[in-house]
């Protein structure tokens, strides 16, 4: 058995980070055990489904590096969704149904009222033709519901372990519209069962649909894949991310700077036993992947954790993997190294490297200080300024020397030079910065000149 699983957002909005994690969790089961991902585009509501909101999905697998395996709307599928609707109804599996929305809530309110659960009745399977054709003639159009055994349902969760579903206790779900359109459930174990999906994880949000699902799949003669259910993903509030996407949806994650391994070994990991560490790349994802780790309760998603793992992650990339984007920022192609090797360390965000190159290349408005310090240490500085080639090495001897000729150390000495060299009060180490703002700018700085 090739294992396929399935990713399937409904493209009704940008991708959040909850998406973004079931997505990921999809794809490296998939990786892990050999098999495939799926993406299936949940496009039936044709009202709310929007193109750039598909466009974005492609997008923001591609930019996050798992791309689908294979592809399809659900829409496209329209025929076979029809044709499981005819096998349903003639194994006698569905019933038709007239109440409306509002009749539908008033039985429901009237339930809760007496302390009984709001499940559907099935009053209309106590209808006759008659009354049914009396119902058409006014108007009314029938939605179809399936007639659930009155059974336990149970699975094995990959996530939760045994759940097991007394389907006496769910409503009887809807399975086309009054207008003739298939509901998600319908949709979904059709294209699941049809498509030879093996594995299904999605959000816990999905635990109540599961049991009528396995019943469908059974009702259509397929057996039922492997559930996996992913406990909620929070905002940092605690706060369900569902409605209020904004900054964590994945496109702004990208703007902001994010690097795609950074924000995927996040995801990785959050909500799991496991540590969130930067990793070399997805294979070591997929490597350590183990969806039994992934806990029950819910994780939060704090945007200033995953910063904090972005400027981790940046710090392991060589020069070869953030060279095109430092020459994109001005850096000149021979000194990517030695710049990469300076500012690694001191960003959250390579783009945050470009600062630090305008610092080396200028021009800066160099910061002088005027009390007496700190004219002294940048008099003797200019007067002992060593001369070029410069190297690593540089910096220690010539401030060595201004400290004999000053006597001034630690920060007294190192602050007037930092100020007047970067005009920052922190940043990269001097020694590596030095030979790249050579001499000229160096001498120009010192005696407060833009250079
Ligand atoms: N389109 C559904 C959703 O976004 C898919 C649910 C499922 O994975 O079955 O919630």
């Amino acid at each position: 058995m090739t294992v396929k699983t399935r990713f399937a957002p409904s493209p009704t909005g940008r991708l959040h980070v909850g998406n973004a994690r079931t997505a990921l969790v999809n794809w490296l089961y998939a990786r892990a055990h050999g098999g495939v991902m799926q993406l299936r585009i949940d496009d039936t509501d044709r009202e709310r489904s929007r193109e750039d909101y598909v466009a974005g999905v492609l997008a923001d697998l591609d930019w996050l590096g798992i791309p689908a395996d294979e592809s399809f709307r659900q829409t496209e599928r329209a025929d076979r969704h029809a044709a499981a609707f005819e096998r349903l109804v003639a194994c006698g599996r569905l019933y038709p149904c007239y109440e409306t929305p509002e009749e539908l809530s008033a039985r429901r309110a009237a339930q809760l009222a007496a302390g009984r659960p709001p499940v559907y009745d099935r009053a209309a399977l106590a209808l006759s033709d008659a009354d049914r054709a009396a119902l058409e003639a006014t108007g009314r159009r029938p939605h179809w519901r399936f007639r659930l055994d009155d059974r336990e349902t149970s699975w094995e969760d990959l996530v939760r372990g045994r759940i097991d579903v007394h389907a006496g206790s769910l409503s009887d779900p809807v399975l086309i519209r009054a207008d003739g359109a298939p509901t998600y459930t319908l949709a979904t174990v059709v294209d699941d069962a049809e498509t030879g999906v093996t594995h299904v994880i999605r959000g816990e949000d999905h635990i109540t649909n599961t049991a009528a699902q396995i019943q469908l799949f059974h009702a259509l003669g397929a057996a039922e894949p492997h559930f996996g259910h992913l406990a909620w993903l929070l905002d940092a509030g605690g706060a369900g991310l569902s409605k209020r996407v904004g900054s964590l949806a994945v496109a702004e994650l990208r703007e902001d700077g994010m690097e795609p391994l950074a924000v995927a070994a996040f995801l990785a990991r959050l909500g799991t036993s496991d540590a969130i560490e930067p990793v070399a790349g997805l294979d070591e994802l997929v490597a350590s992947f183990d969806i039994s780790r992934f806990g029950r309760a819910a994780a939060r998603f704090d945007p200033a954790d995953l910063v904090q793992l972005n400027a981790r992650q940046i710090r392991r990339l060589d020069a070869g993997g953030v060279r095109a984007r430092l020459v994109g920022l001005g850096v000149p192609d021979d000194l990517v190294a030695p710049f990469w090797d300076a500012v690694a360390g001191n960003i959250e965000r390579i783009a945050e490297a470009g600062r630090w190159w305008q610092v080396v290349a200028g021009p800066v408005t160099p910061v002088i200080e005027a009390d007496e310090t700190s004219q002294a240490v940048l008099a003797a500085a200019r007067d002992t300024l060593p001369p070029e080639p410069w190297d690593e090495t540089t910096w220690s001897a010539w401030t060595r020397g201004i400290q004999g000729l000053t006597g001034v150390k630690g920060r007294g000495l190192f602050r007037p030079l930092r100020l007047a060299l970067t005009a920052a009060e922190h940043g990269p180490e001097l020694k590596k910065l030095l030979p790249m703002i050579g001499a000229a700018r160096a001498a120009a700085r010192l005696s407060g000149r833009d250079a």
